[in-house]
């Protein structure tokens, strides 16, 4: 590992992880963002943000950095970056580190769907709902006029958002009592979720408890490459 020219395709606490572990065992890791949050936690290692222009651009920097290995450890819903690099990686191994999808448990109410578009017209009339899918997808909810409710994400979307709705900027973690506290305050009737995936977070716990569905958005489907759930596992594999 000493000194293998490693590039992780970050944006995620796994990704940090990564980075952190393999400079530990001192490989020249070089991690990329995509430069879409204002104050990101910072791995250990090299960083470079912002887009590489494409899948030409992101192979054009593998050869120029004379990158080894690429890591990506992208957000499970982040399909343009895993399916760029999979174009570009060519003679350079590839691996994906995403953590395992969440599964529902026997107390969990789940609507199932394959897409936000979906999510948007499973909600019933005038339903008010907690949107917990980021910045970039949540105006699809906006823009059905008679729902309402929450919409949380850590950086402000760039969509106008209707009086009916109110945005909260925060990030994770989060307990289950403020979760709690949060859907039963809003009067929420429905949470939408990513299935990102990993460790169960509190919002799926606190809709649990107080009853409430949660439609959960299938993750897209990404180009075939040798995945790891977990850093160990990754790890592992690479000594
Ligand atoms: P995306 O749709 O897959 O990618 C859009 C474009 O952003 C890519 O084509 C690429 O631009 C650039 N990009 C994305 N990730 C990059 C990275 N790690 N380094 C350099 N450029 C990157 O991605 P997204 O869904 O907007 O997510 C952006 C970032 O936020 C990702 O790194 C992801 O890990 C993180 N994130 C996403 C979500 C989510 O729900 N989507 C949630 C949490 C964190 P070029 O084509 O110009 O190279």
């Amino acid at each position: 590992m000493r000194n293998k020219r490693i590039l992780i395709l970050g944006g995620t606490g796994l990704a940090r992880l990564a980075a952190d572990s393999l400079v530990a065992q001192g490989a020249h890791v070089t991690t990329s963002l995509a430069g879409v949050t204002r104050q990101p936690h910072l791995p250990e290692g090299h960083l470079r943000v912002g887009g590489f222009g494409g899948a030409e651009g992101l192979a054009e920097f593998l050869n120029d950095a004379k990158i080894e290995l690429v890591i990506d450890a992208t957000h499970p819903f982040a399909a343009q970056i895993s399916a760029n690099a999979a174009a570009a990686a060519g003679r350079v191994p590839l691996l994906r580190l995403e953590p395992k999808a969440w599964l529902p448990q026997s107390y969990d109410v789940w609507v199932n769907c394959a897409s936000i578009a979906e999510a948007v017209q499973l909600l019933p009339p005038n339903a008010i709902a907690a949107v917990t899918v980021g910045r970039k997808e949540v105006g699809a909810f906006f823009a059905r006029g008679d729902l309402s409710g929450i919409a949380r994400m850590i950086e402000p979307t760039a969509a106008l958002v209707p009086k009916n709705w109110r945005m909260i900027l925060q990030r994770p973690p989060f307990t289950v009592e403020t979760e709690s506290a949060l859907l039963r305050g809003d009067h929420i009737e429905f949470l939408v979720s990513k299935n990102a995936g990993g460790a169960r977070v509190a919002k799926l716990d606190a809709a649990a408890q107080l009853a409430i569905p949660v439609v959960m958005i299938a993750r897209p489907l990404k180009p075939p490459v040798p995945t790891f759930h977990g850093l160990e596992e990754l790890l592992g594999s690479l000594n």
